[in-house]
């Protein structure tokens, strides 16, 4: 059984290069378009949804975020009710990858436990670059309302057969990339992993992360899930789903 894997971006930003390339140089204030997406696999008989986005209806802690509709609005353009999702998987748990957590009332939540650690633990509040990134009520919805729902992972995991989560750290302390099996070969959701193709390209690190040299085992890791025959798909790039909303990657 393959997947079939598609990314659907509910919003976008103008951003400058200063804020997802790290160390100022003479182009940090450059331009530099931002997408945010959540991606749907399907088997036929599984429905797997990895990041829940932002819900449009509740504010942002960033500005100038333009929203095409809700990801909810995206799973409804490829034919998916809410109540169909058997699994969520959180990549981590920064805002922009959370927001819709309780519009899944029967999915499994799957999170690294490390992740959910360090956003719960004694020090994330008090890290003044940290705790701005995390959305409390979303933590509360899943560790509390859907606790029974919340599959805490460590490492490397299969989730579906065919679909698996991967423990990369760097990001975050949590941060799991995922790997879909698709006729056209593996497909890797690096989400915030690389977020743009040139940071792995360049193998240069965004500024927002837990650990630099987590940062570039990671990019490593990912090509190496992907191997010779898979593709990588960077979390934030706007080039992922070109003018789209919906896109189908695999
Ligand atoms: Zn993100």
């Amino acid at each position: 059984m393959t997947f079939a894997v598609h990314a659907i971006r509910f919003a976008s930003r103008p951003g400058v290069r200063g804020q997802h390339f790290l160390g100022h140089d003479a182009r940090s204030h450059e331009p530099h378009p931002t997408a945010y997406s959540v991606w749907l696999a399907t088997d036929g008989e599984h429905t797997v949804l990895v990041d829940a986005g932002i819900d449009p209806d509740r504010p942002a802690p960033i500005d100038g975020l333009v929203f095409h509709g809700s990801p909810v609005d995206g799973l409804a353009a490829l034919g998916v009710d809410p109540a169909q999702v058997g699994h969520v998987v959180l990549t981590h748990l920064h805002y922009d990858h959370t927001g819709t957590v309780a519009a899944f009332p029967a999915a499994r939540f799957v999170v690294q436990r490390a992740e959910l650690a360090y956003w719960t633990g004694p020090v994330a509040a008090r890290i003044r670059r940290e705790q701005w990134l995390v959305s409390r009520a979303d933590v509360e919805h899943l560790t509390g309302r859907a606790r029974d729902r919340l599959d805490l992972v460590d490492g490397s995991v299969e989730v579906v057969p065919g679909l698996e989560v991967h423990h990369v750290g760097g990001h975050t302390a949590g941060m799991q990339v995922v790997r879909v099996r698709t006729a056209a070969g593996p497909v890797v959701l690096a989400s915030d992993a690389a977020h743009f193709a040139e940071n792995l390209d360049a193998d240069h690190p965004p500024p927002i992360l837990h650990s630099v040299p987590d940062v570039h085992a990671a990019f490593d890791r990912l090509r190496e899930l992907a191997g010779p025959d898979g593709i990588v798909v960077p979390g934030h790039d706007p080039a992922v789903a070109g003018g789209n909303t919906v896109v189908r990657l695999a």
